[in-house]
């Protein structure tokens, strides 16, 4: 599933190829994604210019000055850039066609993907107005972090997948940041004072600034490539490592399961 560096990373992959430019169409293959893709889609981007290109969580908004595209990539959306001339694979369900015969195309096998215009603030659609605070953004801290988390009784790992608390962290980046942060993912979040929110809300940062950073390094490919952020697999300390000794540590590395998602974490570095 493609999660918030990954977002960001095709953010900034796009955005030097679209800021500025003129769309001559839009394609609506398949019109039924988790909602209706609009009818009038194409009517309303033809001729339109890409003022900028922005993220909220993990929703992509190209804004057209009249109005804005959101875009999510759902569970199994990717954004290609082809050539206008690509023939479309069977779930390629939308092309966004640019005048400088850049065609950006969402390939989305399982369609929960989302495709909307919104002629308001995007920032106050129903669907984004209630997302937390944006984990890369100066604000986002310890402070922050503590007063959306402290009267929660959850376990802190499902606390910081809950959008509403931080946006766009997902199962990876929980688990990673939690490690970092010495921080056992099963630990009742009100239990975790000013000191360790601040360490905590650095290493959120820190974890996914190191996966955009890492597909940063492989963009051209990334725009069009699979699912996580390029090369940050390999930096995983406890993500999918069940069984393996710990990087730091050596102990073995314990797999749990937490609201249906796999938990990895040091049951020695983390308490
Ligand atoms: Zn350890």
């Amino acid at each position: 599933m493609p999660e918030l560096p990954e977002v960001e990373t095709t953010r900034r992959g796009l955005a030097p190829l679209l800021v500025g430019k003129r769309v001559r169409t839009a394609v609506v293959r398949h019109p039924m994604l988790r909602q209706p893709v609009p009818r009038n889609l194409p009517k309303l981007l033809a001729g339109a210019t890409i003022h900028h290109l922005a993220r909220r969580g993990k929703y992509l908004l190209f804004d057209c000055g009249k109005g804005t595209l959101i875009l999510h990539l759902g569970m199994s959306g990717r954004l290609w850039v082809v050539k206008s001339a690509t023939p479309p694979d069977k779930h390629d369900h939308f092309d966004l066609v640019m005048e400088n015969d850049i065609v950006v195309r969402l390939r989305d096998p399982r369609r929960f993907g989302l495709i909307l215009w919104t002629t308001g603030d995007p920032l106050r659609h129903p669907l984004l107005a209630a997302i937390g605070p944006e984990p890369l953004a100066p604000e986002f801290d310890g402070e922050t972090l503590y007063r959306a988390i402290h009267h929660r009784s959850a376990a802190i790992k499902q606390v910081l997948m809950d959008s509403h608390v931080v946006a766009g962290v997902g199962n990876i980046y929980a688990n990673e940041a939690l490690f970092r942060s010495g921080i056992n993912p099963r630990t009742p979040a009100r239990r975790i004072g000013p000191e360790r929110c601040r360490l905590l809300a650095k290493n959120i940062r820190k974890t996914l600034e190191s996966a955009i950073v890492a597909g940063g390094s492989s963009l051209r490919d990334y725009v069009g490539s699979d699912g996580l952020a390029g090369n940050f697999q390999s930096q995983f300390m406890v993500y999918g490592r069940a069984g393996q000794p710990c990087r730091r540590c050596g102990v073995n590395i314990r797999e749990i399961r937490q609201g249906q998602r796999s938990t990895y974490y040091c049951p020695q570095c983390q308490k």
